[in-house]
């Protein structure tokens, strides 16, 4: 037996040592890993001066020794929070983000503001409104924010799109594992939404656009290595120089999705904060082009809304 406090404070050297940027934390959620207890209960155990057994703490050390290496701890733990989902991740598929989770906050925004907009319209033409909205999340990777979407929105039906096979199984493992009603599909997000059978019939019909698509410039390298080396590549780049080949593509998708006066809203590095809203700008589509910053404020998403037809 050794005591949790010494593991955990070695874990945390070793991780220190390794340029992990959050040791302490990091070493704490293994060890929870290990124990099967949440990050409160391990600080508990810590404080009750709980002892580990040579198992258990062999299984720490092993992981700590990946950790070390810069494998994600999210692969390591096998999941992810997002939201309030915890999602299954893990090698083929992109780890969700925190400051992913703005895009869900916007998404609501935007749907408010779409529904006083057609509740003035139902109005004046004593149209009453039947269904929840319809929302797609364009390179779903985890299906992180269509899950997200399914989950807070009331009576939304959520249509995810992945192009990678890998990816696309976890996706629909994560349906499964959190039970919400999302229809997974396979495409390239970017190509005309027309070829596609099921997305065929939502043209025109869509209330919401999602997506946080690749979007790092080719020339770029990514500086923590969980992203470099383990993140898939496909989620990562833009596939162009300036990284915006992949988010207008799935803009003109979303273009072609979209009601009137629906909304898009889609993540962007921090240094493209002024040049894709004026990408879409220019192709004379969306109105209220609105770049948003995230909680480190950076730039980080934009929202835009369908020209009516
Ligand atoms: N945000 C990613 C990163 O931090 C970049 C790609 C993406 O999210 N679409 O590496």
């Amino acid at each position: 037996m050794t005591p949790l406090r010494a593991a955990v404070d070695e874990a945390t050297d070793r991780l220190a040592g390794a340029g992990v940027p959050t040791p302490r934390v990091d070493a704490v959620l293994l060890a929870g890993h290990v124990l099967g207890l949440d990050r409160g209960e391990v600080e508990r155990a810590l404080l009750l001066g709980r002892e580990l057994s040579d198992d258990a703490r062999t299984r720490l050390v092993d992981l700590v020794d990946e950790r070390a290496r810069r494998v994600p701890l999210q692969h390591l733990t096998g999941v992810a929070g997002f939201r309030r989902l915890e999602l299954a991740v893990g090698p083929g598929v992109f780890v969700p983000r925190p400051e992913t989770e703005l895009l869900i906050d916007l998404g609501l925004a935007a749907l408010r503001g779409s529904s006083q907009r057609s509740a003035h319209a139902d109005r004046r033409s004593h149209h009453v409104r039947e269904r929840g909205p319809v929302v797609v999340d364009l390179c779903t990777g985890s299906g992180a924010l269509a899950l997200a979407a399914a989950d807070e929105i009331p009576g939304a039906r959520v249509v995810a799109v992945e192009l990678s096979e890998e990816a696309l199984a976890w996706a629909r493992h994560n349906v499964e594992r959190t039970g919400l009603p999302v229809e997974v599909v396979q495409a390239d997000a970017g190509a005309a939404p027309a070829a596609v059978p099921h997305l065929a019939d939502l043209l025109g019909a869509v209330d919401l656009v999602l997506s946080n698509p690749p979007y790092i410039p080719d020339s770029a390298v990514p500086i923590d290595p969980e992203v470099a080396e383990h993140d898939p590549q496909i989620a990562l780049y833009g596939r162009s120089a300036d990284g915006l080949a992949v988010p207008r593509a799935v803009a003109a998708t979303a273009a072609r999705l979209l009601s009137p006066d629906g909304v898009l809203v889609m993540e962007h590095a921090d240094t493209q904060g002024e040049t894709l809203p004026e990408a879409l700008n220019a192709t004379g589509v969306w109105s209220e082009v609105t770049d948003h910053r995230d909680l480190a404020g950076k730039p980080r998403a934009l929202s835009a809304r369908r020209i009516g037809a």
